[in-house]
Parts: C-alpha cells; sequence; structure tokens
C-alpha cells in the first residue's frame, strides 16, 4: 500500500518546498523504493501554460506534453523519474472536473459544494498522481494561511484520516529568520505557521526549518514545545551552496530514518553514491567561463530555470563552472554587441512574442560572423533561420509570421500558413490560438554526418516541443548549398527539428527543448557538446 508524504510550506513562499521534496523523494529512490511525486496548485489557471514567466517562472513541459510547474522540473533532475500530466494538479483543474460532473448530472441533483465534492476530486486527483508508487510525495503550493490553499489542506487532512495511522507523514517547511540586530534565529514566525495548520486539523510530524545555520538543540527544544512536534523531527534545511548538496545535508540529519519509523516501514541501505559523486566532481571545478543568454525575461532567473540547471549540468560534465551573464535582447544594438567577444558562448532561448527579436537576431549574427560557439533554443533556431536567410540567402525580408504577419518571406510561419506557395501567405485568425502548440516529447531523425550526430551518437532522439510556429518547408531549398543544414528532421519529414554550420566551430539551434531532459548527473548531449566547445574557444585572440 502506498504511503503519503505531504510537504506544506508556511511563513513565506520560495523557501524551496519543490527541492525539499525532490531531494527526500530521491533519498527514498536510492534505498530502492518506487517514489512519485506530485505538486498541488492553489492557483486557478488549469495549468501554467498563459503565465507569464516573468511572475510564475519557467513552465516546464512533461512528455506527455502537460505544461506545468516549475518544481515538476526539480522533481525530473533530482529523482530521475518522469512526470505526467497527473503530476500536477490546480485549483483550476479540480474545479473544472467538478464543474463538468455537475453539468452531467454525476453528482444527481446534490448542491456541489467544498466539502465533500471539491475535496473529493483532490483526493481522486491524488491517488492518480500518486501512480501505485510505494511513497508518493504531494508537495502542496502556496503557504499555509493563503485562502486558496484550504481546499487543498482540508483534502489532504480527511485523506490522512482516511489512509490511517502510520500511513501519511505531513512535513511542514518554514522559515527560521535572523534578526542582525540582535543577533538572534526567531521562531515565532513558525508557531504561528505551525498553529494555523493544527487549527484546520493537521499536526505536522516533522519540521523542516530553512534558515542560514544549522538550529541548535535549546532551538528544537522551543520550536518542540510550542508546535507540538517531537524535538527529534525538527531538521534544519540550511542554505546549500549547490541545490544538489541538499539530499546529503538531509542524510547527514539520518531524516529518512526518522521518516522510515514513523511510517513504520523497512528499508534496503541508502546508496548515496551518486550524490557523493556529484559533489567531487563540482569540488574539482575551478575554471570558469562565460556563457552569454540573450533573452527577454532576464529579470527572473527562474523563467529560464531548466536553462540555466542545464548549462550548470553541462559545465560539471566538462569540470568548469559556467557563468551564465544574462544579456536584455532589447538593448543589444551595434555600439554594445561587441560585448560578445568577451564571451566563450552565446546561447538564444526559446521566447514568445516580438519583443527584443532584432537583438538576438543581432546576436546571432554577430556567434555566425565571428566563430563564437552558438547554441539556438526553439525560438533560437527560427531567430538563426531568420538570420541567415537575411544575410546570406539575401532574403531581405526573411521573417517569422509571429512578428510580421505579412512578411514577403515567413521563412518561420505557422504550419498553416505554409500552404500558399505563390508568395502570398495565408493569414491565420491569431486571436485564437489556444490548443495549437506543439507539445511533448516527439521523435527526430538525425543525419549521420553532422554535429548533432556527434553529440547524441544516435540516428533516432526523442526531444520536449513546446511552440507553434516551424520552419516553412516551402522555403527548405533555399538553403541548399548554403552552409546551413537540417540535421534533425521529424519522423514524418516534414517538420525541421535541428539546424547546424558547416564551417563554424560550433553553431547548432533545435526546434525542441533539450533543456527538460537535462540531469545533474548526465547533463545533455547537446548542452554537454556547447559547454565543451566553448570552453575551448580563447577570448583574447578573437
Ligand atoms: N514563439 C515561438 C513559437 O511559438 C517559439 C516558442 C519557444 O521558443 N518556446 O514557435
Amino acid at each position: 500500500m502506498t504511503r503519503y508524504v505531504f510537504i506544506t510550506g508556511g511563513v513565506v513562499s520560495s523557501l524551496g518546498k519543490g527541492i525539499a521534496s525532490a531531494s527526500l523523494a530521491s533519498l527514498f529512490k536510492l534505498r530502492g523504493f518506487k517514489v512519485s511525486l506530485q505538486k498541488l496548485d492553489p492557483y486557478i489557471n488549469l495549468d501554467p501554460g498563459t503565465m507569464s514567466p516573468i511572475q510564475h517562472g519557467e513552465v516546464f513541459v512533461t512528455d506527455d506534453g502537460a505544461e506545468t510547474d516549475l518544481d515538476l522540473g526539480h522533481y525530473e533532475r533530482f529523482v530521475g523519474i518522469q512526470m505526467s500530466q497527473d503530476s500536477n494538479v490546480t485549483a483550476g483543474r479540480v474545479y473544472s472536473n467538478v464543474i463538468n460532473k455537475e453539468r452531467k448530472g454525476d453528482y444527481l441533483g446534490s448542491t456541489v459544494q467544498v466539502i465533500p465534492h471539491i475535496t473529493d476530486e483532490i483526493k481522486k486527483l491524488i491517488k492518480i498522481g500518486s501512480k501505485k508508487s510505494d511513497i508518493a510525495f504531494v508537495e502542496v503550493g502556496g503557504t499555509v494561511g493563503d485562502i486558496e490553499s484550504l481546499p487543498f489542506l482540508e483534502a489532504i487532512r480527511q485523506f490522512s484520516l482516511e489512509l490511517g495511522e502510520s500511513k501519511a507523514l505531513f512535513i511542514h517547511l518554514t522559515l527560521l529568520p535572523y534578526i542582525e540586530v540582535t543577533k538572534e534565529i526567531k521562531t515565532k514566525p513558525t508557531q504561528h505557521s505551525v498553529k494555523e495548520l493544527r487549527s484546520i486539523g493537521i499536526q505536522p510530524d516533522i519540521l523542516l526549518c530553512r534558515g542560514k545555520d544549522k538550529i541548535n538543540n535549546k532551538l528544537k527544544e522551543k520550536l518542540a514545545l510550542f508546535t507540538n512536534v517531537s524535538k527529534d523531527a525538527v531538521f534544519s534545511a540550511v542554505d546549500a551552496k549547490s541545490i544538489y548538496d541538499i539530499p546529503i545535508l538531509l542524510k547527514e540529519q539520518n531524516i529518512d530514518n526518522y521518516m522510515l519509523s514513523k511510517l513504520k516501514i523497512k528499508s534496503k541501505p541508502l546508496n548515496l553514491k551518486p550524490w557523493q559523486d556529484y559533489r567531487k566532481k563540482v569540488s574539482k571545478c575551478k575554471k570558469v567561463i562565460k556563457i552569454a543568454m540573450i533573452g527577454k525575461y532576464v529579470d527572473l532567473e527562474d523563467s529560464y530555470k531548466s536553462l540555466n540547471e542545464a548549462l550548470y549540468h553541462a559545465g560539471i560534465i566538462n569540470g568548469v563552472t559556467v557563468d551564465i551573464q544574462y544579456l536584455d535582447s532589447e538593448k543589444i544594438n551595434k555600439n554594445n554587441i561587441k560585448i560578445l567577444r568577451e564571451m566563450n558562448g552565446i546561447l538564444v532561448p526559446g521566447g514568445f512574442g516580438d519583443r527584443g527579436i532584432e537583438g538576438k537576431v543581432s546576436a546571432a549574427h554577430f556567434a555566425r560572423t565571428n566563430n563564437i560557439p552558438y547554441f539556438g533554443i526553439c525560438l533560437g533556431l527560427q531567430i538563426s533561420i531568420i538570420e541567415f536567410a537575411r544575410n546570406v540567402i539575401k532574403l531581405a525580408k526573411a521573417n517569422s509570421t509571429e512578428f510580421d504577419i505579412k512578411t514577403k518571406n515567413p521563412v518561420i510561419a505557422l504550419v498553416e500558413e505554409w500552404k500558399d506557395s505563390s508568395g502570398k501567405n495565408i493569414i491565420v485568425d491569431k486571436n485564437n490560438l489556444g490548443g495549437t502548440m506543439r507539445l511533448g516529447s516527439q521523435t527526430c531523425n538525425i543525419e549521420k554526418n553532422s554535429l548533432a550526430y556527434k553529440m547524441y551518437k544516435k540516428l533516432t532522439i526523442k526531444e520536449r516541443h513546446r511552440h507553434r510556429y516551424e520552419v516553412n518547408s516551402n522555403f527548405v531549398n533555399y538553403f541548399n548549398d548554403s552552409g546551413l543544414i537540417f540535421s534533425g528532421i521529424s519522423k514524418k519529414g516534414n517538420l525541421m527539428e535541428i539546424i547546424e554550420l558547416k564551417n563554424h566551430p560550433w553553431y547548432l539551434a533545435c526546434q525542441f527543448h533539450p533543456e527538460f531532459t537535462s540531469s545533474p548527473i548526465e547533463g545533455h548531449p547537446l548542452f554537454n557538446g556547447f559547454i565543451s566547445a566553448s570552453l575551448k574557444r580563447k577570448i583574447n585572440q578573437s
């Protein structure tokens, strides 16, 4: 029977509940348990697909094409298991399911209410998300005390009662603020947060206390007294140098043994070697290389979470630390573009809308003509095609119909817009683009004699997509003998997936998002290759 571990958060948001959940799940996976992870998000959006990356951070895409919370990225990276649509449940989805059932008459005339109908639906979705695992880790988004979280907390309270003793555990992650003036760690916000939880019927079994330093015995005793949690169940979640140190930092306090005893389950010994090996590799990374990220969501690093992680992983694989220089594409111009000469590599990430596009085109041009390693991802591929078409093939008006709906040379367009090759492209009504996104994992065939093949060492790969626009097949022939090759093509043969340049140290762009499948232990072939090439670039001689 599945055991459930519920992780809630208190005091403030952004304490790293996702990373704590992922780290704990990893410790249990490394003991040989089948684990699952799920995120419950109290907001009303059906999924984060329509939310601004600047507000909510990146949208993480799963293999089955779900647009999900970025915490699912941590789950995959830390635990190495695949998430799916069932792994992220929003209040919007819960309400939508319930309203659909109500319209079908499934509730047989009853008044539909938060308790029991919404809470029953949440419980049902938790069961589906646990995928018959030995231990299901369920993270409740938001902070205890938020109005939106209440139905979720009520549902997990009911659920634990139905499961019975030692089948569920509640872990509460809180902040212990440090007051500089008096040099004291304060427990009061935690006391209040637990009080709030207890007032809705949840007594946490474990407290995970986020703070600058480890907490001492005295503080543990105080917290235990005021929160009704056993002293042995108060653990520290200290600010770590790297998020990947957290599984080891938690293990050092034997939190996993405590959880096993509470859940009354026997376990194989823990094999912590993958994280220990990882740490050793990190300690050897002395050299720093600079990668320019030419984006427009540069004000919030979480907007590019998986990308940052993938670059960082590839750095570790290559024995270097990657210093990401976020450059706002809207601010790039002729006068300041020379700064890119100081970079080891240039990356143009994904994005939507026309803001900052020309800055990205200039960066791609600079990388191509100055032999600087270039990696284009999704929009980054479309930018490369536009730049190359304008400056090498001399299609001066080359553009994507996303940025110029009437462009004479729609080298990038919606598939529906390709149909007319007479020069007049069909204009699609862009007021209703819902449901038109290419999403999730798809197969791509790779050209044998190519850089892509050198990186992947495979003729077929699967990668995740999240975009609407594609290289317009009416223009593919224009690129013949131009030095740009299409080295990865979709299974059906009509969609261009990878492009690269023949006479360049490392210039590759892909229509998919390889960053979603990079892991700290193995990195990702394309990122590993990009960083390896960037490492070889001699900056002073260029
Ligand atoms: N805006 C582009 C498209 O929709 C690229 C999307 C992306 O980079 N994820 O095709």
